[in-house]
């Protein structure tokens, strides 16, 4: 009778690199890669915050080490990565998540403040992209690309016209990369949060009356919480999602089709 076969989504001995895993979302996947078994590279603009994130992760039993890197700078892209590959020897998956928004007037908005988040939220990932997608084209084995997305890509974002630029124009980006990774055995994907409890949102989700306006509108009557990212960033490092390409994954708890 034929075995059953191994834990597709087991990422033991693969390495994967989170930029912005420090705190947040970032860490929330990060942790979610290091309890299935996988080395984590946390590439961090702080670098104490990056330690002690990578020292939490060991002493909950997983294997990580932080690396500095702003990834507006494309140095610094290309250092962390020659850094990563000393240290761990390969990198298996390559998650795209450091980010920010910052509300603003888009009738009054300088192209030098649009500019600036374009810069992290996608230009960051192009790069990452770029560094990781050779990589990973010049050795036999695959890989996984993922950059971290947002609802702004669909919804009106009034407050936020450069936000929403970035993440729809990383989402097509990733559609692109996946096309052209796809010969080498990589695929490339985009998730995108909805309401998520992080610094980041912190003066939404204590605003008691903006929360229950938005909580109303969650079919699953709650904020998310990075731990809601942490399953399908798996699923995304993983041999289980090894036909799946060119996508774009929504954790919202339902806030999208409400
Ligand atoms: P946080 O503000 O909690 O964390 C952001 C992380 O990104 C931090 O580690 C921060 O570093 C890092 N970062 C920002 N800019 C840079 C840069 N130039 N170079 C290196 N690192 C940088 O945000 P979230 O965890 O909420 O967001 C993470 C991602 O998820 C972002 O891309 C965001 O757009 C996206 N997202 C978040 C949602 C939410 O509801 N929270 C919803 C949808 C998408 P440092 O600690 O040094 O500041």
């Amino acid at each position: 009778m034929a075995q059953l076969s191994r834990n597709p989504f087991d990422l033991s001995g693969r390495v994967a690199v989170v930029t912005g895993g420090n705190r947040g979302i970032g860490l929330g996947i990060a942790q979610g890669l290091a309890a299935a078994g996988a080395r984590v590279a946390l590439w961090v603009r702080d670098e104490s915050a990056g330690q002690q994130a990578a020292d939490e992760l060991v002493a909950q039993g997983g294997e990580a080490r932080a690396f500095a890197c702003r990834v507006d700078i494309e140095e610094d892209i290309l250092r962390a990565t020659e850094e990563t590959l000393a240290h761990f020897g390969r990198i298996d998956a390559g998650f795209a998540n450091a980010g920010f928004g910052r509300p603003a007037n888009a009738l009054k908005l300088e192209l030098e403040e649009f500019r600036e988040v374009l810069a992290t939220n996608l230009e960051g990932v192009f790069l990452c992209f770029r560094e990781w997608g050779r990589h990973m084209s010049q050795r036999e084995g695959g890989g996984k690309l993922v950059a971290i997305s947002s609802i702004s890509a669909i919804f009106g974002t009034p407050t936020q016209p450069h936000y929403a630029a970035s993440k729809g124009g990383l989402e097509a980006l990733a559609r692109s990369y996946a096309t052209r990774m796809g010969r080498y055995g990589v695929q490339v994907n985009a998730i995108e949060p909805g309401w998520i409890e992080t610094e980041a949102t912190e003066g939404a989700w204590k605003d008691e009356t903006f929360s229950s306006a938005i909580v109303r509108r969650i079919p699953a009557r709650r904020w998310g919480t990075p731990a809601d990212l942490s399953g399908l960033a798996v699923y995304l490092a993983s041999s289980a999602s090894d036909y799946h390409t060119g996508d774009t994954l929504r954790v919202d708890g339902g806030y999208s089709i409400f």
